[in-house]
Formats: C-alpha cells, sequence, structure tokens
C-alpha cells in the first residue's frame, strides 16, 4: 500500500515513519517543511518530501499518487493556541480541509489525527467513550478551546462525509504520547513552549524551576508513541477500523502533573545517578501560557474499539517516562543547546 504522511517530520511522524519502515510492507511518503526529526531515519520504502501544505498543487499532486492519506499536520501545543488562536484555526481547520478535499476528489482512504481534547472539559463520564461522550467546550475568551473546536468541527465534517458514502476515513484521537523526539528541550524557567514532558525533563537538565501550573492537580494518561504506532497499524489494516473513530490511549498510566514531577525526578535520578532537586514553583496558567490559558482535568480514555481491534498497550507510566528520559541522556548534544 502507498501511504502519505502529511506532518512527516513532526514528534508522531517521525515515529510512525520508523515505525513503518520497520515494518517494511508499505511505501512510505513524508511531507513536512522540516526535516530535522527525521535525521538518521532511513529505508528503501520511504521518501520525504520538504514542502509547505499550503503550497498550491503540491498537496492535491501527492494525494492523487497515493492509496491512504494521513493527516498530523496541526500546531499542537498549548502555548500556541493561546499566543495565536487565528493561525492555529487556519492550519488545524482551513488547511486540514484541503487535505480532506483533495481526499474526496481523488476517493483517497484518510486517516485524520483530531485530538482528546475533543471531549474538552471533564464530564460526569468515568472515562471519554469514543463515541458516547459528551463534547464540553469552554468560553469563547478562553482561546484553548479554539483549538478543540477547530478538531472538533473537522471530526464532524468527516464523519458526515462518512455517512453520505463518499469518504473512507478514519479518526484517531491521541491521548498524551510521549517518547523519542518529543516537542523541544527550553532554557532554565521558560514558561509556555513546548508540551509538559519537555518543561519537566528541561528543568532537570538545567536545574531550573518546575512549574506546576494551577497546582498541578489536572489528571492526564500517557502513551507510549509505540503503542501510538502499533495502534495506526491495528486501525489502518483492520477492516473495523473504516469509517470508525478511535480513542489511542493508555488508561492505566492516568495520573497528576505534581505526581509526575515527583517521578520524572526519581527516574532521571536512577538514569543519571544524579538526583535532582529543583524548586517546585506553583504558578498561574495565564501567567505560564498567556492570558485566555483554561485547563482542563481529563479523565482516561476507554480503549474498548481499539482493543477489539486487536491492540493493546505495553507500556506503564514508569517505562514510558524512563525510556523517553533515557532517549535524551544518552543525546547530551539535544541538551547542548539550553545549557550553553
Ligand atoms: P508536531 O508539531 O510534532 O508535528 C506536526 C508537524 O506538522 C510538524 O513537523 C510541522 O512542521 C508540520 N507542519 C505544520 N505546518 C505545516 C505546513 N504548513 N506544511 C507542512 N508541514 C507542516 O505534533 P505531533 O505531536 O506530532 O502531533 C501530530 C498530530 O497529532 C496533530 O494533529 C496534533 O494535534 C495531534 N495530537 C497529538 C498529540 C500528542 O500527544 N503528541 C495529542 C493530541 C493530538
Ligand atoms: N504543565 C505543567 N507544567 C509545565 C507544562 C505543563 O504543570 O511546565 C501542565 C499543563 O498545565 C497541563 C498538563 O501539564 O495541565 C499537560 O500539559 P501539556 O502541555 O503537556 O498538554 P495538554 O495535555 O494540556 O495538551
Amino acid at each position: 500500500m502507498k501511504i502519505l504522511i502529511f506532518g512527516a517530520g513532526g514528534f508522531i511522524g517521525s515515529n510512525l515513519i520508523e515505525h513503518l519502515i520497520e515494518q517494511g510492507e508499505h511505501e512510505i511518503t513524508g511531507l513536512d517543511v522540516t526535516d530535522t526529526k527525521l535525521a538518521g531515519i532511513e529505508g528503501p520504502n520511504f521518501k520525504f518530501i520538504k514542502g509547505n501544505i499550503s503550497e498550491e498543487g503540491l498537496a492535491n499532486e501527492l494525494v492523487a499518487e497515493t492509496d491512504v492519506v494521513v493527516d498530523l499536520i496541526a500546531y499542537a501545543n498549548p502555548s500556541i493556541y493561546v499566543e495565536s488562536p487565528l493561525e492555529v484555526v487556519r492550519l488545524n481547520f482551513f488547511e486540514n480541509m484541503k487535505i480532506l478535499e483533495y481526499c474526496l476528489h481523488h476517493q483517497k482512504r484518510l486517516i485524520q489525527y483530531s485530538t482528546s481534547e475533543v471531549y474538552g472539559k471533564r464530564t460526569r463520564d468515568s472515562e471519554y467513550h469514543d463515541d458516547h461522550s459528551d463534547l464540553v467546550m469552554g468560553p469563547v475568551q478562553k482561546q484553548r478551546w479554539i483549538y478543540a473546536s477547530s478538531k472538533q468541527l473537522l471530526e464532524r465534517i468527516i464523519y458526515a462525509h462518512g455517512m453520505k458514502g463518499d469518504l473512507d476515513y478514519s479518526i484517531i484521537r491521541p491521548f498524551n504520547f510521549v517518547g523519542p523526539r518529543f516537542d523541544y528541550l527550553v532554557p532554565a524557567g521558560s514558561k509556555g513552549g513546548p508540551r509538559v514532558f519537555s518543561h519537566f525533563l528541561s528543568a532537570m537538565f538545567t536545574g531550573g524551576p518546575i512549574y506546576l501550573v494551577d497546582g498541578g492537580g489536572q489528571h492526564r494518561c500517557f502513551t507510549h508513541i509505540n503503542d501510538a504506532s502499533t495502534a495506526f497499524s491495528a486501525i489502518l489494516e483492520n477492516g473495523a477500523g473504516r469509517n470508525d473513530i478511535f480513542n489511542v490511549g493508555n488508561p492505566d498510566t492516568n495520573t497528576t502533573m505534581e505526581n509526575l514531577a515527583h517521578l520524572m525526578q526519581r527516574l532521571y535520578g536512577e538514569i543519571t545517578g544524579s538526583a535532582p532537586n529543583n524548586e517546585i514553583i506553583v504558578i498561574d496558567g495565564e501567567d505560564f501560557y498567556g492570558k485566555g490559558y483554561e485547563d482542563m482535568d481529563r479523565v482516561p480514555p476507554n480503549v474498548d474499539k481499539l482493543t477489539a481491534l486487536g491492540w493493546k498497550q505495553t507500556k506503564g507510566l514508569e517505562a514510558i517516562f524512563a525510556e523517553a528520559i533515557q532517549y535524551y541522556v544518552d543525546r547530551p548534544e539535544l541538551a547542548a543547546e539550553i545549557l550553553s
């Protein structure tokens, strides 16, 4: 099968490509504006094209030549939703709509990466079910929700096309994937910017403070990136993965950000032999991300639909973070810039 990956140079894309090269079963083409995270990822069945999804004609031509389109293009960090909400809608909705239109035009299967954030604020459900949970957005004045709303509308349009019978699709809702090449490291005391793993690890490398946003009581379930890649394959290869929506997450890794900070400190100490001693500072969400930030307490995903495809998670919370920390500890050059 020919698989075209838009956003191939990002965190999920680079790991997915590594997984697909290893499988050796498909012909992969990746497009991205950057290939930094693809350094060293090579295979006879993989071709990279450096380009912008907005370039006239390019994406359309690539879609025409493939069997399956995987759409990973989006601004995915909370700091960007807060600072540049209009950019988020432009890329995450309007540019993604063009990809959907190319798939409709050429009648190609679309695997769309959405987000667990479509569920929005915590509901009374004990877990997020792919099909039955309400999607509860916050106020317009809290621009975090422009990300979730863009993704939600895209999902609804994709679903409507599936209903109409003119689109073959699968939608993936990721729950906090973590692993090699995740985001980027930042200098001591930085605010906003990357997602939580990169912030906490940067603090350990630099000796800077660990910020617990709004007290650190918020829950997240983290997923090993390799488990996320095998989930992709289960959805791709299985007939039951078609025209459906899947939570991709690990319900057994539920933790608060405060507990995560302590867990990462312990693991970092065990891995490096030098126990980190960061000051832990509680900070208001708007002071950390900017005005209009709002957080949510995310409940665990229900993954019954995914396990029915034969998938199961293999890595628990400690293994997920130990392996991700080890990756960076083994590559001191990645931390060199923030330490200079
Ligand atoms: P990422 O930022 O690492 O990857 C996105 C990639 O898209 C980047 O490499 C970027 O260069 C590329 N891109 C952006 N604009 C482009 C353009 N105009 N033309 C070509 N390439 C462009 O993000 P990620 O973590 O890999 O996430 C991928 C998808 O999964 C996104 O849709 C995101 O919303 C979704 N998601 C991820 C997570 C997670 O845990 N990582 C959680 C929820 C949702
Ligand atoms: N967070 C934190 N300290 C940081 C960065 C993030 O306490 O240095 C919190 C953030 O407020 C949120 C959680 O960690 O509650 C997860 O944030 P992340 O940016 O990783 O992704 P999200 O799940 O919110 O999309």
